[in-house]
């Protein structure tokens, strides 16, 4: 558990730890504080009781004389705002503690947060499609906030811990003997519930961390195939499902929590028991009342103010054990660096001059598996029309993507201009073939946003060019229809676009494309959803973009290709060119 905390303390950034520090200091001083309200009770008590005690102290007669009190009996106000002032500090220094501890763990929180999204966000493309992303939402959240209450935990624990140390050394002050006895009662009882909850407690971590993920999961497929599950019917399969995941994560979390609060209980009621067996020893030892009370008083005041110091340091580090398997796994993904050329942005895109050249490209997904792509060459003419075609499942989607830049074949080469796109290794250079480029996938990605936000993606709203989405709308023949509908550009479209029909979307993502202004753009089944006279206009228009602009369309529609430059067909693997006429 040490371990992981110090681990956690690496991961966080220099200015936490110097706030975490100061933190501590806090802590002490609400230890101070604590004690002093602690201690002041003993001369409250006796002053209340027999003033003339504390007159007999000289040093006490002098300072009151000197400040005017001039009988015993006159101690007793001062004595009493003294007490008052003293227990207003703790308990303000209390509030402070509180609230600086809530606002530091709320920073690091979101710093974690924010980590752990990074890590998750900056991987490459073979990364994000070879992950389930039930688990990176869960990992982003649930395992987050875990980790969160993980450094709750741990502050509440080192706060009680101090807190505990300070109230010992006035027990021990007062009367030690009785002090130890209580001490170490109390601590070895809190020790051997500790040894017989651990591996239970974390057990039930573990599962709980492990069936978190299938929450997500669960929700995310009967969600995401609603009409399915309508259709069929199956809405209490996925219910039962997630009844049984979440039970055994409830169940699990219940017995944590059980744990880590029962002592409180059962120890509440020894401690009472142990201060009336004192009481009575007392009473046998001694006929001085005032004795036993002050020293009775101060040890109610201080079982009530140890106990709870105990138990929060015990639930705190049961709290920890509960959270350890959660936090590692948060742990071990910050502990990932981001290799640095992710971070880089660019700006400039590249400024294709000739050619983009596919030289003996071959590909393949896993290292273990069949290549699906083998042998591909051709060139494409910058300001070329190309059509590829081929076979479901030939490989023509994968082809894109690797046109993309976003996986990266297997052996062979991509030359831009006659410079390998890969030789540098430096990212740079595909930074800047990405920023000229432009797709529009087969199944298009919109967002719960405006029409507006969905073409001109990624930007915020404020750095919108409104003219511009126009512009591309009218290119992608969708501008009419938004700009007749009631909200216009700012229509909602709805979660992942439900609000549109199939070639609204469509024409919506060729709209995001051309928005970006790219000089080369791929279409991959752009235009499969739109009926003959939409796909030919469209078709049209692409046609007539700019004669500087490549354009590469993917199409099962061989009339679509009518007027192309280039025809690419992927068959058995291997790329050839063929003519249509
Ligand atoms: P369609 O016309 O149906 O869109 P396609 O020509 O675009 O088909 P691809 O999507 O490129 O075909 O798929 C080519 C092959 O690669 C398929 O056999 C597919 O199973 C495989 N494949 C696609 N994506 C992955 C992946 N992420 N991991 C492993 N194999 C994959
Ligand atoms: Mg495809």
């Amino acid at each position: 558990m040490l371990n992981l905390t110090i681990s956690l303390w690496k991961l966080v950034r220099k200015r936490r730890q110097i706030q975490l520090l100061s933190l501590l200091f806090i802590m002490i001083l609400n230890g101070i504080a604590e004690v002093f309200s602690l201690a002041s009770i003993v001369p409250f008590l006796s002053v209340l009781i027999s003033p003339e005690r504390l007159w007999d102290i000289n040093i006490i007669k002098d300072l009151s004389i000197y400040l005017g009190f001039e009988s015993p009996e006159k101690l007793i106000l001062p004595v009493t705002l003294f007490f008052i002032f003293s227990v207003a500090i703790a308990g303000f220094i209390r509030l402070i503690n509180l609230w600086l501890s809530t606002q530091l763990t709320a920073s690091i929180g979101t710093d974690i947060g924010c980590e752990t999204y990074k890590r998750a966000i900056f991987q490459p493309y073979t990364v994000h499609i070879r992950r389930n992303t039930a688990e990176i939402i869960n990992l982003s959240t649930r395992l987050v906030d875990t980790t969160v209450s993980f450094i709750n935990s741990s502050l509440l624990l080192l706060n009680s811990f101090v807190l505990g140390l300070f109230i010992t050394l006035v027990l021990f002050i007062i009367d030690w003997k009785t002090a130890s006895i209580a001490i170490i009662l109390f601590s070895s009882s809190y020790l051997l519930i500790a040894r017989t909850t651990k591996n239970k407690i974390l057990k039930n971590g573990l599962l709980v961390q492990r069936l978190s993920t299938n929450q997500v999961k669960i929700l995310q497929e009967g969600f995401g195939a609603i009409r399915d599950v309508l259709l069929n019917n199956t809405q209490s399969f996925y219910m039962d499902k997630y009844q049984k995941h979440v039970f055994p994560m409830r169940k699990s979390e219940a017995s944590s929590i059980f744990l880590s609060m029962f002592p409180r209980y059962a120890l509440d009621s020894t401690g009472l028991i142990l201060i009336s067996f004192l009481a009575y020893l007392l009473f046998l030892q001694t006929t001085n009342n005032l004795y036993i009370f002050t020293i009775l008083g101060s040890f109610a005041l201080g079982a009530q103010r140890l106990l709870p110091a105990m138990q929060q340091i015990y639930g705190g580090w049961s709290n920890m054990c509960q959270q350890k398997a959660s936090v590692e796994k948060v742990i071990n993904i910050l502990k990932k660096p981001i290799p640095k050329k992710y971070y880089k942005k660019t700006k400039n895109a590249l400024q294709l001059k000739e050619k983009i050249s596919f030289k003996n490209v071959y590909f393949k997904y896993h290292k273990n598996s069949n290549y699906i792509l083998e042998d591909i060459n051709f060139d494409i003419t910058k300001g070329e029309r190309v059509g590829i075609i081929g076979e479901t499942g030939s490989g023509k989607s994968t082809l894109m993507d690797i046109i993309l830049g976003l996986l990266e074949p297997t052996k062979g080469k991509i030359l831009l201009d006659n410079q390998d796109l890969y030789k540098l290794k430096s990212y740079d250079s595909i930074l800047k073939w990405q920023a000229s480029i432009a797709h529009v996938p087969q199944q298009i990605f919109l967002t719960d946003n405006t029409v507006m936000e969905n073409i001109a993606f990624g930007l915020p709203k404020k750095e919108i060019d409104l003219k511009k989405v126009k512009n591309a709308a009218k290119e992608a023949q969708i501008f009419d229809f938004f700009e007749n509908s009631k909200y216009k550009f700012n229509t909602l479209v709805g979660e992942r676009g439900v609000r549109l029909s199939g070639g609204q979307r469509q024409r919506i993502g060729i709209a995001r494309a051309l928005y970006k202004g790219a000089k080369i753009l791929i279409f991959d089944e752009a235009t499969s959803a739109l009926d003959q006279n939409t796909e030919s206009q469209l078709m049209q228009a692409i046609k007539n973009l700019n004669s500087s602009i490549t354009i590469i369309l993917i199409t099962h529609r061989l009339n679509s290709l009518k007027y192309f430059d280039k025809v690419i067909e992927i068959k058995n693997k291997k790329s050839n060119y063929i003519s249509l006429y």
